[in-house]
């Protein structure tokens, strides 16, 4: 072991955030993890004998639905992955367990180095500092466009507020932030690569190639190849500035899942920005939004206790389990907010304006506790990701570092009305509204007043609510 046997949560001498320190006489392992992707990728510029390996964490598998998602199309992509490294003559090998019992073992197999993508959110901070208590962690600036110290005020401190931000971004962008990792000499050191070898209290066994092996059932998701996404997206930017918000278009560039994962380098999609601009087309809009991704988790590396408090204010919500079982059942009876509800159970997706609509009527109208919410999203968003989960859901609540003021409350049916305007969205997911017209679908008083078949009445009155909800945070200022 390389310091004392119960590991403190401080980086060790062994956490290193630069790639350049191991000689490269050691065999290394290429931990992949949030960039399962074999273009562009910081894990395949290292050169020497290495070996590539995924790790099914038990810690998280343990939380999650054996139907979760997400997991079949990480056991889908790892498949891929394994099968594109071989093309390369390399290959992945797979493990399922605790990842700092598995690096506990590597160590003893003989192994020194591991390199992997940082990751900040808390959970992978602390495993990755006890991972580097039994083997030399080499941290690789990956997954953001900027690593996560890069932004920052004159005296170093981190920004509070997005704008000046992503004006001192934009001062920072150089072309190094496109340049893409390029391939190194890499030898694979001689091992097994066979099934899935699962390590749990000291033993090894190892499993088939199956997604039973995990304890999962496959629940895979129709997507569009990560090698295509860009080639569809170029014909929907052009559209982006004006659109994004409209929810009966598909302007926005279902980049999420793939940022999330890593299946597209965000370095190829700034590049792709920069042959988009060369073409005229006015890319600023798309770009805000990925610097506010790295705008989250910049906020999140520098405060991780905002995953469960508030940065500001002191108000809570009120707890009220009818309401919020009322809602995660798309029983809210507010036509946008329940069609929200329906497409993210349904799909794991939700569309970036009703993930705000469906916020706000969330801490606001049900003065709910943000933290259930941003659980509740979590458990079925395809893209979760922690930074931009929570801090959305502080921004929503008016409790985070850069809030919405608490006072600004959406109106959900003015929000429908504006951005879905036919209801064709509502009606997709909410087939009882189908014979009911528009401008009614988005009326409280029609709804309030009249019973349709098979819909709830709305729960609450939105504006009874947002002023109970105003009066109550004022008390609490
Ligand atoms: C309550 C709430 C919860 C959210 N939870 C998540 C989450 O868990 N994971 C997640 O990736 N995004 C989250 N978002 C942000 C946003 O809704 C999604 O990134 C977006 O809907 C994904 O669709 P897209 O890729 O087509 O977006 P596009 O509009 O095409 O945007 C391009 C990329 O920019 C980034 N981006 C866009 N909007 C935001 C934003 N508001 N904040 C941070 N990054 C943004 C995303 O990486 C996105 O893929 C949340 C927003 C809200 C209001």
């Amino acid at each position: 072991m390389r310091t004392a046997s119960n590991p403190q949560l401080v980086p060790s001498s062994n956490y290193n955030t630069s790639s350049d320190t191991a000689p490269m006489t050691q065999k290394k392992i290429l931990w992949f993890r949030r960039d399962l992707r074999i273009e562009d990728n910081p894990l395949l510029s290292i050169g020497g004998e290495v070996m590539p390996i995924f790790i099914f964490d038990t810690e998280i598998l343990k939380t999650l639905h054996p139907q979760d998602r997400r997991v079949s199309f990480i056991y889908a992509r790892v498949l891929w992955l394994k099968d594109a490294l071989r093309q390369k003559g390399l290959d992945l090998k797979l493990y399922l367990g605790n990842p700092i019992e598995i690096a506990a073992l590597l160590e003893q197999e003989g192994f020194d180095d591991v390199y992997a993508s940082g990751d900040y959110d808390a959970y992978a901070k602390e495993r990755d500092i006890k991972v580097s208590h039994s083997l030399d962690f080499h941290a690789l600036h990956d997954t953001y466009i900027f690593k996560p110290e890069e932004v920052r005020k004159d005296d170093g401190s981190p920004y509070l507020v997005f704008t000046p931000f992503y004006n001192k971004a934009k001062t920072l962008f150089t072309p190094k932030h496109l340049q893409a990792y390029p391939f190194a000499q890499q030898s694979l050191y001689e091992t097994s690569y066979e099934g899935i070898t699962h390590i749990a209290a000291g033993q090894k066994t190892v499993l088939p190639l199956d997604i039973s092996s995990i304890g999962f059932e496959p629940n895979f998701i129709v997507t569009i190849a990560p090698e295509r996404k860009l080639e569809h997206f170029e014909t929907a930017i052009t559209d982006y500035a004006k659109a994004r918000d409209y929810l009966g278009t598909d302007a926005t560039s279902h980049l999420s899942l793939d940022l999330r994962f890593g299946t597209i380098s965000v370095r190829a999609i700034l590049r792709f920005l920069v042959e988009q601009k060369k073409k005229g087309v006015e890319t600023e809009p798309f770009f805000r939004q990925l610097v506010f991704r790295d705008f989250y988790a910049s906020l999140l590396f520098s405060y991780p206790d905002l995953a469960t408090h508030n940065h500001k204010y002191r108000f809570n919500g009120i707890e009220d389990v009818s309401k919020f079982k009322a809602f995660c059942e798309a029983k809210a009876g507010v036509p946008v907010v329940d069609a929200g509800i329906t497409e993210l159970i349904n799909t794991g997706n939700m569309h970036n304006r009703v993930r705000m609509i469906c916020a706000s009527f969330f801490t606001k109208d049900l003065l709910l506790p943000w933290q259930w919410g941003e659980r509740f999203f979590a458990q079925h968003l395809l893209d979760y990701d922690a930074a931009s989960n929570i801090l959305s859901w502080q921004w929503s609540a008016g409790t985070g570092i850069d809030p919405q003021p608490y006072f600004r409350i959406f109106n959900p049916y003015l929000q429908s009305k504006k951005f879905d305007k036919e209801a064709q969205y509502i009606k997709k997911w909410i087939p009882q509204l189908q014979a009911i017209e528009a401008k009614h679908i988005h009326d409280e008083t029609y709804l309030l007043s009249h019973t349709i078949e098979g819909y709830p009445k709305p729960i609450v009155n939105h504006k009874e609510a947002s002023n109970y909800a105003l009066a109550y945070y004022k008390k609490q200022l």
